[in-house]
């Protein structure tokens, strides 16, 4: 049986966060995949952002696949064929050190997963953790594969194994999610020529743009469309809280094809060929639903920790944040040969102090705020286009009077008490 100081379950950004980190402070580490090779079988819009990448892999964007730099981040409440759009451009995010940029998640975890490969880590793809290792004591002491005598002992294990959390749950560590902690995601790439995205989305070549879609992008489910510009094609997708896409029997495939027939979207991907089909779960539960994130001899990372932030749309940063926390905890507990738990809790102490736990804590009530007020997807961009129609068509009706008639028809669709409380709500919940 063969023998590591560390071993990742996923290979993943989390996955392959913590074997490079682990790597890098003398662990010998194996990160096991059940793909064909990282990435095969990854999902993501896909915004990959900058600062916590190069913290694994300084000037990355010099040699790593990536589709374009994000220059333009824009936001569009649909209702019917009419739009509400507002949006924020900057050449700076064009140059270095950048602030994100849009990556094909095949290309990309499989060069990240190389550069941990060429600094020593051990990649076994092809397989699938079944469950850890016990001592007697019920010590964890390695993995059990799929594979004939594919046991691998370990003195620490790293589950990065995404939403799914298998082995996690078997650990102990995770709990079933419910279907209003988890959205359901479906996305195209649908290929376009590059002129044509450049000049539909109104880009120099080397810029992006970045596309979120509300209202009845969704059919006013909780959740939200995306489109993002790759160098020659479109990632357009749609995430709904699984609670919702039960209680309205709605199909998320059936859900796509509308909004590809929406008038703004029909216009950014009309001519283009769909390349490519993909579905996933996303955890959206936030603080409240993250699980004990450490035990004996084991830590949880990624989105196997419920570490999304939805909200931002962040997840991949959270990923590779903790796996960089988990690599050097893991390492530093192995060196002073102490893998209890009470040494293995220094890890949720580090991402305490980081931006990953206080941002998902400031939003701790920030899942439910949704999920018990859907109105905020349907009312309200329902609202703001049918006030921007009124405001922006020019015709004999003196201006004192449009304003009553605007306020008039806010009031109809929802009371002033009412959306006195609403604004209340949110501003306890994101505040
Ligand atoms: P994953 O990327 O899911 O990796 C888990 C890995 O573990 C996989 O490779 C899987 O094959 C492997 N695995 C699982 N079980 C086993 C097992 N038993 N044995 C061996 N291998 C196993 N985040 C952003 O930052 N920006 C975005 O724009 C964005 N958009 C998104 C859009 C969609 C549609 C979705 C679904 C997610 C999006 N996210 C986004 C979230 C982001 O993709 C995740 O937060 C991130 O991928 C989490 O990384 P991870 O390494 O924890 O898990």
């Amino acid at each position: 049986m063969e023998d590591f100081d560390v071993i990742v379950v996923g290979a993943g950004p989390a996955g392959i966060a913590a074997g490079l980190t682990a790597v890098r402070n003398g662990m010998k580490t194996v990160v096991i995949e059940r793909g064909e090779f990282p990435g095969s079988k990854n999902v993501m819009g896909g915004v990959l952002y900058t600062q916590a990448t190069a913290k694994l892999v300084p000037e990355f964007w010099k040699e790593a696949p990536l589709e374009r730099p994000v220059t333009e981040q824009r936001y569009a409440f649909l209702h019917g064929e009419d739009s509400v759009s507002a949006g924020y451009r900057s050449p700076r995010w064009a140059e270095p050190p950048y602030n994100a940029h849009t990556v094909l998640r095949a290309k990309f975890d499989r060069w990240l997963a190389k550069k941990a490969e060429a600094e020593g880590v051990l990649f076994i793809t092809e397989t699938v953790v079944e469950d850890l290792l016990y001592k007697n004591d019920g010590a964890v002491i390695g993995v059990r594969t799929g594979r004939a005598e594919g046991d691998l002992l370990g003195k620490v294990v790293i589950l990065a194994e995404g939403v799914n959390a298998l082995i996690a749950k078997k650990a102990g560590l995770h709990t079933q999610l419910g279907p209003e902690h988890v959205a359901v995601a479906v996305k195209e790439i649908i290929s376009l020529p590059r002129e044509k995205i450049e000049d539909r989305f109104q880009l120099e070549q080397g810029e992006g743009a970045t596309l979120e879609l509300l209202g009845d992008a969704t059919a006013g489910m909780v959740g939200t469309a995306f489109i993002y510009t790759n160098q020659d094609s479109l990632s357009l997708g749609i995430g709904c809280l699984l609670s919702e896409v039960v209680k309205f029997k709605a199909n998320p495939n059936d859900l796509l094809e509308r909004l590809k027939a929406q008038p703004l979207v029909r216009k950014l991907i009309q001519g283009g060929e769909t390349k490519e089909y993909l579905g996933h779960l996303i955890p959206e539960g936030g603080y409240k639903a993250i699980p004990k994130m450490y035990r004996q001899g084991v830590l949880v990372v990624g989105d196997t920790a419920m570490l999304v932030n939805g909200l931002h749309r962040e997840g991949s940063n959270l990923a590779i944040t903790s796996g960089i926390v988990a690599g050097e905890v893991a390492a530093g507990a192995i060196k002073s040969t102490d893998v209890s738990e009470q040494a293995m809790s220094l890890y949720q102490s580090r991402l305490k102090e980081s931006f990953v736990l206080k941002d998902l804590y400031k939003y701790r009530n920030s899942a439910y705020l949704f999920e018990e007020n859907p109105h905020f997807f349907k009312q309200y961009p329902e609202m703001l286009t049918k006030v921007a129609h009124e405001f922006f068509t020019v015709d004999s009706v003196p201006k004192v009077d449009k304003q009553k008639l605007m306020w008039n028809m806010v009031t109809e669709m929802r009371s002033k008490g009412a959306i006195a409380k609403d604004l209340w709500k949110i501003w306890r919940a994101l505040g």
